[in-house]
């Protein structure tokens, strides 16, 4: 059963997905929500910048920013949980305790 909340899931672990995604961290390597904030922060995820609602063309055009995985799942959250969660493989914040 597809994820409503996000339709285009398995299209995060496609190797097409995970070429753009590296070449786009190594072109953005920053943290744009933490840049705004005066910090320096190494970003993990490339976020959909509009969400993609399931939308092929737009996951695949964009556009992006590059995320940290304290900003991507929320800075408020980040903030309740006071610490930097790890990223899976495909660059998905791990929720509750993941990897450190
Ligand atoms: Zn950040």
């Amino acid at each position: 059963m597809p994820d409503p909340k996000n339709p285009l899931k398995h299209l995060y672990s496609t190797g097409r997905w995970q070429k753009f995604r590296r070449a786009y961290l190594a072109q953005h390597p920053l943290c744009v929500m933490c840049e705004q904030m005066g910090k320096v922060e190494a970003a993990t995820v490339v976020d959909h910048k509009i969400p993609h609602r399931g939308d092929v063309v737009r996951f695949w055009v964009g556009p992006f920013q590059s995320l940290c995985a304290e900003c991507h799942s929320g800075p408020k959250q980040a903030e309740e949980h006071g610490k930097v969660r790890g990223c899976d493989v495909n660059g998905w914040p791990l929720a509750e305790g993941g990897c450190k």
